[in-house]
């Protein structure tokens, strides 16, 4: 095993896709501190500028105060707090539903869900760009998994023909890597036509898109009970930690007794679901974050265009600038962090072979001022590697 493991990073390396971590020495914020250094910081899926907040970080401290630190045990056996319960009833009366469910993770969630509702006979339909959770998932789920190409009906329809016992289409609500959509008015009436359930996971949605921040089904307007299972996790636009599940009695009891990694992990931190229950708040009642995030994107794409910088499709927090090949991409985050931008190049197999990009996320906290630095940079650096390529050392 050690040979062949050796071999693969080897492998990795000659193609520019080892990846690297960079240790940071502060808070995630818009600027942050790392190998001794200040960056503005393009890569944070802290849209709403919360995982700093004062309120966020009183509730936990305030919390450990009273609660501890270690949950001590599952939700089953006796990690489950009156922090974590109001929680749950405080996520399933914002969203308007019967019931919200937490899970450590958002990765937990997505598999506990798959691996454990459908069943031998049914079919699990997805979009290929879903997230490697919901993919996981779907293959260790005993059920048959069909994806389609990406926000393409047709690829879609054809596969909602294939027989089955009942049906499962699960969608990103906004698509990680690439920022747009999920064309859910479509998906939503195909699965009333063909009686088929609907998952979204929305965790880059919640807290950001919507007038009151509840996701992508909001911003079309959907009802909540569109999709029969809604997930969304703290870790993005919340500021906190952690993921949910929402919807009726029937999906939340029947993962409480059947979901294997909600049943045998321990519960989150008591302090941790109470920062939760600040961050739910704060995307309450400071509608403001979400128009600043939406300013500055609108600012990014005009700014972007005077720039001649071609964007993807996207209207959300995350811009993508796509550069294609992975040497590139490395070689322009590497010169814009040498100009004090932290933005991290997407590479295989996070993307597909040969659209490696840069993943601008935008949030609330950005001024008009970063972003121009930002753009100054990127259409230089973009200008200089089109250079060096045609003089044939790129
Ligand atoms: C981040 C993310 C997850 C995983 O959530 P974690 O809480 O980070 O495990 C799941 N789905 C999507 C679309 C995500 O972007």
């Amino acid at each position: 095993m050690w040979q062949k493991l050796q071999a693969r990073l080897e492998q990795r390396k000659a193609q520019d896709l080892l990846r690297q971590r960079l240790t940071l020495e502060g808070a995630q914020s818009v600027r942050i501190k790392a190998e001794g250094r200040e960056y503005l910081n393009f890569s944070s899926n802290d849209y709403l500028g919360l995982a700093n907040h004062p309120k966020l970080i009183e509730a936990m401290q305030k919390a450990a105060g009273k609660y501890g630190v270690g949950s001590g045990a599952s939700h089953l056996i006796i990690g489950h707090s009156d922090q974590h319960h109001a929680l749950e009833e405080e996520l399933a009366e914002f969203l308007g539903v019967e019931r919200a469910l937490l899970f450590s993770t958002g990765y937990m969630a997505n598999y506990g869900v798959l691996t454990s509702l459908p069943e031998k006979n049914d079919l699990i339909i997805q979009d290929k760009l879903n997230h490697a959770s919901l993919i996981d998932g779907g293959m260790a789920s005993p059920a048959k998994m069909l994806r389609y190409a990406h926000a393409d009906l047709d690829s879609f329809e054809r596969q909602m023909k294939q027989p089955a016992e009942s049906r499962l289409v699960v969608t990103d609500g906004v698509f990680s890597m690439d920022g747009d959509i999920a064309p859910l008015p479509e998906l939503a009436a195909s699965c009333n036509k063909h009686k088929a359930s609907l998952m979204v996971d929305d965790a880059h949605g919640f807290g950001v898109l919507g007038k009151q921040g509840k996701g992508s089904l909001e911003h079309f307007n959907l009802a909540q009970q569109t999709a029969d299972i809604y997930m969304a996790t703290f870790g993005k636009a919340l500021g906190g930690f952690g993921a949910f599940v929402a919807g009726n009695d029937l999906l939340i009891e029947s993962l409480i007794q059947f979901g294997r990694s909600y049943i045998y992990t321990t519960a989150m931190p008591a302090a941790v679901a109470a920062a939760n229950r600040a961050g739910l708040k704060l995307i309450q009642q400071e509608s403001w974050r979400r128009e600043q995030l939406h300013k500055n994107i609108l600012y990014f794409h005009r700014l972007a265009s005077e720039y001649d910088i071609p964007l993807m499709p996207s209207e959300t927090a995350i811009q993508p600038v796509l550069i294609g090949r992975n040497d590139k991409t490395l070689a322009i985050s590497r010169a814009l962090k040498e100009a004090g931008i932290l933005l991290v190049g997407i590479r295989p197999p996070t993307v597909p072979e040969n659209s490696a990009r840069l993943r601008v996320t935008l949030t609330a906290e950005h001024s008009t001022d970063d972003i121009d630095y930002l753009l100054e940079h990127l259409a230089l650096q973009i200008k200089q590697a089109k250079y060096n390529a045609e003089r044939g050392n790129g």
